[in-house]
């Protein structure tokens, strides 16, 4: 690196001479006058040794760099500043005879150091002796101006600098420190550590973490920033992804504020932090997944199906576009979770979700809303046929066979769909309309696409006037009950009757309770209602086994919504077996009668509820067999007494029918596990003899009678059982 030395001046002249030459060249005055003005000064050969130096550097040094000289400059260079002095030297014979400044401590003669700046500048200008110009090629001229005040107050700046960027690092947070208007940017070691780098591998230029700043986040940090250093803002705060040495992102805040500025307001220096927030926007991505999204399914859930809905929407009014709502409810699903369990349930709606989404195009949507529930979003759609043709291949899609572990299992979809602009303009209408036509699908058998229509419109309100209709209808004592004598089908006596809620209605006349039942379920009524109709029931009995028949039972029908209530109150209300003990009435008195759906609920609280009942004497009736899911073995579960053969397969009762081979079955089985069975819906006498040939034990119909009111059927008995 270093001039090899040369043993002898090429130009022959001796030493001083060439000194002289040499300070003159510079334009400085020679060595006899220089020496004497108050500045320290020194000239230097190409092993920086000191060639001449002024009085007053001697002064400062002490001794005679000339006469004893010291082998080279370096001797008064403080150690630490050795290697700064030696890159010096290079930059300044690279200069061409700019100026090169650094700042050095320079021995005294006390053997203190004091800083300096230093300005080395090689020799330059035109001279026609070319041995000289070879002798002086690596000489340097060296000022000196003594800077240690200013270096002191500058060193205690930094030392209280050190000390808040120890206090900002001592939480985490990394510090920068930048020099706006010279484009230095100064890194704690934290800063960099944050990102996987140690100290100096960063370049301290702001251009080396705006390239490593995420794309998408540059623009508004640029932002951020301007609008602090305009004044707009009194802190500057960000936002922003960090490319890491890894290769990972990380997520930070940075923080910061202007510091000093010019006279003209423009920042000088500004400082701040960055913390790592890659946790916490780690866990709102996670919270923002899942208030967004169904966990199961990875679906949309319902709330972001409203936020898309409303988008479309727009879009749609913007592009006089058509757009569907599908409402899907998968059919059985209920029973699949219960008898396979729930693990199963889950692969079977993970299944369903795919199928539902492989059916609709990429711009669709298709969301879960909870449970067995599904809804989907036809973005533009050309017509109505077109959405109605999307959701019936859905409907196919979903009624092919699920493979759920070794098991095959069948469900089947209803789906109500509903129509913008034809349908409803506002998201609430369009839902409100969907859920309508799938319930027109659903009673329609399921398995199928239910439209909206007016007329649909027009039974929802039906439905809802009725409803509240309802609310007052108990108070206003216009529910009574009727009852359904049940004939033994050995003796052709009546000893039980079910007890018939109906409704007369003030306007409407008498009101089905296939039509009021279920909105009594729906609005939670039947709670009331069903009390009532124990108390009535309950009543009766205690009655007609005084005065008519004292083995006489009456059976009530209690909905699976009941159960579930008293499961909910954890029997803490008074219980109908108390209510017994307080009428003084045998718990044989009265029959429950109660839906295959509620077993399969086979809920424990539920389970609990029959057994209570059966404690306290109740006798519990399976009604509607034959239309449900479950079979007569799972049946023995439960403690069932009597089960009630539906009126379906009664009414295809003949010599030939298949229905009568079922029938046989359902008998035969029930008696070899313990149960009776009444045979409903019994029109003809041809039925009866059918079921008596059967072992059939009871029959109730039109054949024997219609439901009747109390005192109609206190005279039949009298008659029939006398
Ligand atoms: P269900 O419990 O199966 O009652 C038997 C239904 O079959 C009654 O209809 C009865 O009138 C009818 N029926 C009886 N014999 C014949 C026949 O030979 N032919 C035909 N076609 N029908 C016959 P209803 O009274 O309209 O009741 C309908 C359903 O409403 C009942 O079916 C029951 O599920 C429900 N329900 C009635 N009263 C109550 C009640 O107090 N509480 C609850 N939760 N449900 C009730
Ligand atoms: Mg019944
Ligand atoms: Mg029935």
């Amino acid at each position: 690196m270093k001039a090899p030395a040369k043993q002898k001046p090429a130009s022959g002249k001796p030493a001083a001479a060439l000194i002289d030459a040499a300070l003159t060249q510079m334009g400085w005055p020679p060595r006899a006058m220089l020496s004497r003005m108050p500045m320290l000064i020194a000239l230097l050969d190409g092993q920086l040794k000191p060639l001449f130096c002024t009085e007053a550097l001697l002064r400062y040094a002490g001794g005679s760099p000339v006469a004893d000289a010291p082998s080279s400059w370096q001797a008064w260079v403080h150690p630490d500043d050795l290697q700064a002095l030696a890159h010096a030297r290079e930059m300044a014979l690279a200069r061409n005879g700019r100026a090169f400044e650094h700042d050095v401590r320079l021995r005294a003669s006390d053997g203190s150091f004091r800083w300096h700046l230093s300005q080395l500048s090689r020799l330059v200008g035109a001279s026609s002796d070319s041995d000289f110009e070879a002798d002086t090629e690596d000489w340097l001229l060296a000022v000196y101006v003594d800077i240690d005040v200013r270096k002191q107050a500058e060193a205690s700046l930094k030392d209280s600098d050190d000390l808040w960027k120890l206090a900002l690092e001592s939480n985490g947070d990394g510090v920068w420190d930048w020099y706006v208007q010279t484009g230095v940017e100064l890194y704690s070691p934290r800063i960099l550590q944050i990102y996987g780098y140690a100290p100096g591998e960063i370049d301290p230029d702001p251009a080396e973490f705006d390239a490593r700043t995420h794309p998408d986040d540059l623009a508004q940090m640029r932002a951020d920033r301007d609008a602090h250093f305009s004044g707009l803002t009194a802190i500057y705060s960000n936002e922003h992804r960090v490319l890491c040495k890894d290769g990972s992102w990380k997520w930070v805040h940075s923080r910061g504020m202007v510091i000093s500025r010019d006279e003209q307001g423009r920042p000088l220096r500004m400082v701040g932090t960055h913390t790592d927030i890659t946790l916490r926007k780690q866990a709102e991505a996670l919270i923002w997944e899942q208030a967004h999204f169904d966990a199961l399914t990875g679906l949309p859930n319902r709330r972001s199906l409203r936020d898309r809905l409303a988008l479309s929407l727009q879009t749609a009014a913007h592009d006089h576009s058509q757009l569907a709502v599908l409402f899907i409810d998968l059919d059985h699903f209920k029973e699949v979770n219960d008898t396979l369990g729930h693990d199963m349930g889950d692969a079977l709606l993970i299944e369903a979700a795919r199928r539902i989404l492989a059916s609709v195009g990429r711009s669709d949507t298709v969301a879960r809303m909870g449970g067995d529930e599904f809804t989907v979003l036809l973005n533009s759609v050309a017509d109505a046929a077109q959405a109605e043709q999307i959701a019936q291949q859905i409907i196919a899609n979903l009624a092919a066979a699920f493979h759920l572990g070794s098991e095959r299992v069948f469900v089947s979809a209803s789906i109500g769909l509903s129509l913008y602009p034809h349908d409803g303009q506002r998201i609430e209408t369009l839902f409100k309309h969907a859920d309508q036509a799938l319930y027109v699908a659903k009673a329609a058998g399921r398995n199928r696409l239910g439209r909206f229509t007016p007329e649909l419109q027009e039974a929802a309100l039906t439905r809802m006037r009725l409803s509240n209709d309802l609310r007052e209808a108990l108070e206003q004592e216009q529910l009574f009950l009727e009852y359904q004598p049940i004939v033994d089908l050995d003796t052709g006596q009546i000893h039980k009757a079910e007890a018939l809620l109906r409704w007369n209605h003030p306007t409407l006349g008498r009101v089905s309770p296939a039509v009021f039942i279920p909105l009594a379920e729906s609005s939670g009524l039947i709670i009331e209602i069903g009390e009532w109709v124990f108390q009535q029931a309950a009543a009766q009995a205690k009655q007609w086994r005084e005065t008519v028949d004292p083995s006489f039972q009456i059976s009530i029908n209690k909905s699976p919504v009941q159960f579930r209530d008293d499961a909910a109150r954890n029997g803490s209300h008074r219980s109908w077996a108390q209510r017994l003990l307080t009428l003084n009435l045998d718990g044989s008195a009265l029959t429950i009668e109660i839906t295959e759906g509620l077993l399969l609920e086979a809920d424990q609280g539920v389970k609990q509820s029959l057994q209570t009942l059966r404690a306290a004497g109740f006798q519990i009736s399976l009604d509607d067999f034959g239309t449900g899911f479950s079979s007569l073995a799972y049946l023995h579960k439960f403690d069932i007494d009597l089960i009630k053969i539906d009126q379906r397969f009664v009414r295809e009762l003949r010599p030939d029918a298949k229905d009568l081979v079922l029938c046989k079955a359902i008998i035969t089985m029930a008696h070899a596990l313990g149960m009776k069975v009444i045979a409903e819906g019994v029109e003809t006498a041809e039925q009866r003899d059918l079921l008596q040939d059967s072992a059939c034990d009871f029959a109730q119909g039109y054949l024997f009678a219609r439901p009747m009111g109390a005192t109609a059927l206190e005279q039949l008995l009298v008659s029939v059982n006398a």
